[in-house]
């Protein structure tokens, strides 16, 4: 049986991950420190002979005993308002995090995969986002922590596969949502669905003209899979092409969250927050044979299934 390591396992897209390859036959072997993660994500599995954890921050020496095929580095803090309070946390888990795990990689001669992100774009000029835009990042602004450790992330992953000749994959993921987002992240969707479940006041920054371009989690694990599996090593945007403004994805949740008494009111834009965001996916489809199968209607019905039964 294959053997992989999956970093950030007990976060929102690890936990779908350690499920996905477990279903495809893997052996997983989860790790995570919990710093914004949680082992309620993974209970589930531990009953399995197939899956082990190991708490563990990946920032330290990592230490796997064994075989290993495949590694999945997906631990980060990822909402803008984690890494604005664990800004050397998420600098250290992309920098030395990465580091690490390339060197374990290469011990065991194992293929990785990185996650990297649509912040790699920054406040992006060019629109789509294509693989080669180079990008629009401040690396001193509030975002910069993540953007530029996940930049340094895809470099020294590079690095290694040209130098050493290890097998890389690198997905920069887009918007991703669905079951398991945590609820007070600060993160557009589950703030939204919280605030309408609540009939709080719905939050929007700046004046909603913004936009995003949300995935399916089943959508974006899928892809992870197929650009795991492939022999790509350059990047491969993951993400769902639909772009909506933030106005009218506050209306889409209302229209889900029926009957909810919330209001919209205004906030300040968050410093450098970016004005348009949608993947190009021309690669995935046609290197992956990859595209989104789950529109919002389905998508944000089954994310509000699991919100409304978390939010007290
Ligand atoms: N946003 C908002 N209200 C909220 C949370 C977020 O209007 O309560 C906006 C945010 O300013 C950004 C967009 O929604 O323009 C998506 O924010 P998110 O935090 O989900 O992630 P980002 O795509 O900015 O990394």
């Amino acid at each position: 049986m294959k053997k992989i390591l999956i970093t950030g396992a007990a976060g929102f897209i690890g936990s779908h991950l350690c499920e996905k390859f477990l279903k495809e036959g893997f052996n997983v072997v989860a790790m995570d420190n919990l710093l914004t993660g949680s082992l309620t994500n993974i209970e589930h599995l531990f009953k399995l002979k197939e899956f082990e954890y190991y708490h563990h921050d990946v920032s330290k020496f990592v230490h796997v005993p064994g075989q290993l095929d495949y590694i999945l580095h997906f631990a980060s803090p990822a909402s803008p308002i984690d890494y604005l309070e664990m800004p050397i946390q998420t600098l250290k888990v992309g920098s030395l995090g990465t580091h690490n795990l390339l060197g374990l990689a290469k011990e065991k001669g194992a293929r990785l995969l990185i996650a990297s992100t649509s912040e790699v774009y920054g406040d992006p000029l060019v629109h789509p986002q294509t693989e080669e835009y180079w990008g629009n990042v401040n690396p001193i602004g509030p975002r910069g922590v993540y953007d530029e450790a996940k930049r340094f992330q895809e470099a020294i992953t590079m690095a290694y596969h040209t130098y050493h000749k290890l097998e890389t994959r690198i997905v920069r993921i887009f918007n991703t949502y669905g079951p398991r987002m945590r609820i007070d992240d600060g993160r557009a969707l589950p703030n939204f669905f919280a605030q309408a479940i609540k009939g709080e006041d719905i939050t929007i920054y700046g004046d909603g003209s913004q936009t995003r371009s949300f995935c399916y989690i089943d959508d974006q694990v899928d892809g992870i899979y197929k650009l795991l599996m492939s022999d790509y090593s350059q990047p491969v945007n993951i993400g769902n092409p639909e772009e909506i403004t933030i106005k009218d994805t506050v209306q889409e949740v209302i229209n889900i969250v029926k009957g909810t008494t919330s209001k919209v009111s205004y906030h300040d834009l968050p410093l450098d927050d970016p004005k348009k965001r949608q993947p190009d996916i021309t690669k995935a489809k046609e290197i992956l044979g990859w595209s989104p199968k789950v529109g919002r209607k389905e998508g944000f019905q089954l994310t509000y299934d699991y919100f409304k039964n978390i939010v007290v």
